[in-house]
């Protein structure tokens, strides 16, 4: 797996996304770290996907890249989903906390 992407830009390309937002496994993350050395113009595109990556609009997002767009959209729509689920999971938690609370006499 070390040498995995040496040459394959097309490859690191639709990973990088998955990188930049720490979701892809240990062992992609490596191999993807060590292309990254070698290739100039791929860290361009990880630094360009990690400024659009938290606080961006998706009008910000140029159209002269369309699968750009269309990656860190589902990205964005992945990122929503993920925080829904752990507000859930806090607000859960401190309803049956407040439950015990309220019943322990
Ligand atoms: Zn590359």
């Amino acid at each position: 797996m070390k040498d995995f992407f040496k040459n394959k830009c097309e490859v690191v390309r639709d990973l990088l996304p998955l990188y930049a937002d720490e979701s892809c496994s240990k062992e992609t993350a490596k191999a993807i770290d060590i292309h990254l050395v070698t290739c100039p113009s791929c860290r361009d595109y990880l630094s360009e996907i990690k400024s659009y990556h938290d606080d961006s609009d998706v009008s910000d997002i140029p159209d002269s890249d369309p699968h750009f767009a269309e990656v860190m959209n589902k990205l964005r729509k992945r990122k929503i989903v993920r925080r829904s689920l752990v507000s859930a999971a806090i607000i859960t938690s401190l309803a049956i906390n407040a439950v015990l609370i309220l019943t322990n006499d």
